[in-house]
């Protein structure tokens, strides 16, 4: 439910409202920058006789009822696009975000190398995982402490933001020591703990779809986030399993408009994991961009060959370079542009 409170409505009645709401055992929630009307959202199970209730205060111009059970990420609740500030970098606006790098930190010169390619030729956010979820657990799990000290150290010589991917509840405080985003991997998309807390930092939080799961459990994993406060949720489809097992996973292209449709939270793609196959990463990430990705997530490495996690799908930097070349046009059809890099690399 919504409670749209009128133009001139004092600050006491706004109150007045938050307290009913709380009153009737639910959660009033009053988001930022909603535009020239205050809207107190309401959250929780339906309690009978509050609407008319609340409708009857002072200052309330109407309530409306949410129909989605998604509340706070429904476009109904928050009609305009949310756009998320990375420190600069803004996802959600007129320009398309390219965030990239390694999948997981190897070390120093592999970061480096690759930050300053990726940077040069258009990337705003660099990635990078020190805390891998690995299928098998003999594979390479990340450097974990170390990973995360290089990227922040990378991160403050090519000033790029960096999006790192957090697994536990007890390494939340130190991945957000030292990252700009927090990333919460397709398998922890129904981690609802790990939801909780991450949603109680006020980090921007890259949260990818669950490999098996539908937009509307997708969004409701943003809730959890939104719900406990947290407004700076960058949604990412990473591709879903499927009866086709040609490539890693299929890339659901038609999640890209039904989230916008549905939702006012930013959309990118990662193409990297959607396909598992480096020579199908750069049409789906044009693809991505023609049906409206706010931008993208790519995995590049200085070797793939020789990358300890997710070689296959790596571009090389001449492959990544010339994606990007392919971008700007494609960008421009949609009447956006590719964000500029904030700052060259120190020489
Ligand atoms: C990653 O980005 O490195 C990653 C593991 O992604 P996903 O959670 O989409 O598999
Ligand atoms: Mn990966």
């Amino acid at each position: 439910m919504i409670v749209v409170m009128r133009i001139d409505c004092s600050q006491d009645e706004i109150s007045r409202v938050a307290n009913r709401i709380e009153d009737a055992g639910l959660k009033a929630y009053i988001p930022h920058g909603i535009g020239h009307i205050v809207v107190v959202g309401v959250v929780g199970q339906p309690v009978p006789g509050l609407r008319d209730a609340l409708e009857s205060l002072p200052g309330v111009e109407q309530v409306i009822p949410v129909s989605k059970p998604y509340k706070l990420a429904s476009r109904e609740f928050h009609p305009q696009d949310t756009i998320v500030d990375l420190d600069g970098v803004a996802v959600g606006g007129d320009e398309i975000v390219v965030m990239a790098g390694p999948c997981a930190v190897e070390s120093e010169d592999q970061l480096f190398t690759t930050a300053q390619a990726v940077q040069a030729a258009g990337a705003t956010v660099l990635r990078g995982g020190a805390y891998k979820p690995r299928t098998s657990p003999y594979e390479f799990r990340g450097l974990g402490e170390v990973g995360l000290r290089l990227l922040a150290q990378v991160g403050d010589e090519t000033q790029m933001p960096v999006v790192t991917e957090v697994m536990a509840v007890e390494d939340i405080d130190l991945v957000a020591q030292y990252a700009d985003i927090l990333q919460i991997g397709s398998r922890n998309m129904q981690n609802y703990v790990l939801l909780d807390e991450v949603g109680r930092t006020r980090k921007p939080v890259l949260l990818k779809r669950g490999m098996a799961c539908n937009v509307q459990e997708w969004l409701l994993a943003a809730e959890y986030l939104l719900v406990q406060g947290n407004e700076q949720v960058i949604l990412c489809e990473r591709g879903i399993r499927t009866f086709e097992n040609y490539a890693r996973n299929t890339m659901d292209i038609n999640a890209i408009p039904i989230v916008q449709k549905l939702s006012h939270l930013p959309i990118i793609a990662d193409p990297s994991h959607a396909t598992g196959k480096w020579y199908l990463v750069p049409p789906l990430a044009l693809a991505a961009v023609a049906a409206g990705a706010d931008g993208l997530l790519i995995e590049v490495h200085p070797d793939p060959d020789l990358a300890l996690a997710d070689g296959p799908q790596s571009l090389t930097f001449d492959n990544f370079r010339l994606l990007m070349s392919q971008l700007r046009p494609l960008a421009e059809a949609r009447n956006r542009k590719l964000a500029i890099p904030r700052a060259r690399v120190k020489p």
